[in-house]
């Protein structure tokens, strides 16, 4: 099961998502970016920045709208980040909402955190690991999993709070009760439903943009919804978990031992960073949160950024949270809350020096010198880039340096060899571009003509006027007096970069063609005009002398000067 979708039409082959995939979990074939589930940990960034939209969630709203609608039992996990991410001015219109949606029950995920939190200070107080990781995100656990297998054994040994929740809900409301979790983040969703170990706990997942949508549809405005209270007790402290140090927090309030250093670590780039450093042995007894967003759940990949709720989010669920334990008013059996984990790192064969090095040469980079590293790839360095090929991760064409300089050079062939003059300027008649068959006639080289105004070469008349009017010149004939040319000038103004670009087509070969075989052709007339003449003088004189008339003689001869004349 997937739980990102790709339209393949709509990727724009930006390379975006790969540049910031920071675990490299995405291939580009035939243009077009995919998903390697294999690498990928869900933390749904790629959906997020793509500007085309190309990569959406897999969403399970259709599937809780027909559960509604089949009037199933359907109870709410309602996470913790809602405070301050949703639009509302008390809590308990939310509940207010979502019954008028048609759930059967609100109940906050956080009591399922309660239970979480107590299995942490146990694992705490029996002091067995070196180090213990702990955290409310799947996509840490898909991290260390696929990236940082040998890092399991640190790894807290329980579920998540949602798993938990999802399980207490069905134990208590029977199973055939069906829990959707309503949260932050396409993680949760690949834990809830495609993740074999915890999959049937919650039926489904609605991020909360998905929410605001579906609220906004059914023109149930939050702020205008009654008050009601949810279904479950106060959670207390342990609705800190959405926010950085808010495990720590809700260990320490319920009665966690110092006998662990106490750290939280948030952002995929700093857990990275805080993972290497365990895996090389830097970390010692330490009891770490870890968060794949940075700040926590309230900046997940589910949340309107632009509205910048995170920071009033944050703020509202400090100030909500009771900072005491709650009563230990639900629990679960031990093998409901164990969890294990399997190290699954795919290890891509590696390329020799050799293949590598064939590889580079292949997109233009032979020498160090070519290798420019840019990132616009998706890799930082080309080499990286030649190793995501062998491994069938990357392709050639994704080079923009090298599309980029073939294209150039196929346009330089251009410029190079076409007889035409070709140069380009802009509203100041600044000289921008400048061919080689431009720099034989006016006796420039590009260089120099870079430096000058078209005026300094000839008359600007017509090009100024097609600057000005924006209406284009199409090969209209023209004398160059000065450079003892004629030509067909096609003066086109460019609007993207307000700049006139100019094809001259030197036509004097032909002109001057032209202009020989009109002179031919009127000393062939001014000849066979004399011989007109002189005939009709002869035949008038015969015809004097016969008495008869030379009309018809005449008619013929000048027919023949006038036939001459035309061809
Ligand atoms: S971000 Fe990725 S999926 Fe989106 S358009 Fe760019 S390359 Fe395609
Ligand atoms: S969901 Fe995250 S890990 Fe997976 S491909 Fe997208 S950015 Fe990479
Ligand atoms: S930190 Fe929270 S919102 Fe972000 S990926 Fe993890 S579970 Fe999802």
């Amino acid at each position: 099961m997937n739980v990102i979708n790709f339209q393949d039409a709509n990727c724009a082959h930006c390379y975006k998502c790969l540049r910031n995939c920071d675990v490299k979990a995405i291939r580009i074939k035939q243009g077009q970016a995919q998903i390697v589930t294999d690498m990928c940990i869900y933390c749904g960034h790629c959906m997020e920045i793509c500007p085309q939209e190309a990569k959406t969630f897999d969403s399970d709203l259709a599937y809780v709208k027909s559960l509604l609608y089949k009037k199933e039992r359907v109870v709410v996990s309602l996470d913790p980040s809602y405070r301050g991410l949703l639009d509302y001015e008390d809590s308990g219109q939310i509940v207010d909402a979502l019954l008028k949606l048609g759930f059967s029950q609100v109940r906050e995920t956080a009591e399922g955190a309660a239970i979480i939190t107590r299995e942490y200070v146990r694992l705490m107080k029996e002091g067995k690991m070196d180090n213990i990781i702990v955290t409310s995100c799947p996509a840490i656990v898909y991290l260390v999993e696929k990236h940082y297998p040998m890092l399991i054994p640190y790894l807290a040994p329980v579920v998540s709070p949602m798993i938990a929740h999802g399980r207490w809900i069905k134990d208590r409301m029977g199973q055939h009760t069906k829990v959707v979790f309503i949260g932050p983040c396409v993680a949760k969703k690949m834990e809830a439903e495609a993740d074999s170990r915890t999959r049937g706990c919650v039926d489904a997942v609605i991020e909360f943009n998905e929410l605001q949508k579906w609220l906004e549809e059914e023109g149930i405005d939050l702020k205008h919804c009654e008050s009601r209270p949810f279904a479950n007790q106060d959670p207390m402290v342990n609705q800190l978990y959405p926010i950085t140090n808010g495990i720590i927090r809700a260990v320490d309030v319920c009665g966690a031992p110092g006998t662990y250093k106490k750290l939280t670590v948030s952002s995929i780039k700093s857990c990275r960073e805080f993972l290497h450093s365990m895996k090389r042995g830097y970390i010692d007894h330490c009891f770490v949160e870890l968060n794949l967003c940075a700040g926590g759940c309230v900046n997940g990949p589910g949340v309107d950024k632009r509205r910048g709720f995170r920071f009033k989010a944050t703020m509202s669920i400090e100030n909500n949270a009771l900072l005491a334990a709650p009563p230990a008013y639900i629990t679960l059996p031990k093998e409901e809350l164990e969890r294990t984990y399997v190290p699954r790192q795919v290890v891509d064969k590696m390329p020799t020096e050799a293949e590598i090095k064939e590889i580079l040469k292949t997109i233009g980079k032979s020498n160090s010198t070519t290798e420019f590293n840019c990132g616009a790839c998706g890799y930082m360095t080309c080499r990286e880039k030649a190793i995501a090929i062998y491994q069938g991760k990357a392709e050639a064409a994704m080079c923009l340096i090298r599309s980029y300089e073939n294209a150039r050079s196929q346009a330089n062939v251009v410029m190079e060899t076409t007889p035409n003059l070709i140069f380009i300027f802009d509203k100041e008649m600044r000289i921008r571009e400048f061919n080689r068959r431009a720099e034989d006639v006016f006796h420039t080289s590009r260089q120099d003509a870079l430096r000058m105004y078209l005026f300094e070469l000839i008359d600007t008349k017509d090009f100024e006027e097609v600057y000005h009017t924006h209406e284009n010149k199409l090969r209209v004939k023209q004398k160059w007096e000065q450079y003892n040319m004629t030509v067909l000038e096609t003066i086109v103004y460019i609007p993207s970069s307000d700049r006139v670009l100019a094809i001259i087509e030197d036509v004097s070969a032909e002109e001057k063609q032209a202009e020989r075989m009109l002179e031919q052709k009127l000393n062939t007339v001014k000849l066979a005009q004399a011989v007109v003449e002189k005939q009709m003088t002869t035949a008038q004189e015969i015809a004097g002398l016969l008495g008869e008339t030379t009309a018809e003689t005449k008619a013929i001869l000048t027919k023949l000067r006038d036939t001459l004349l035309e061809s």
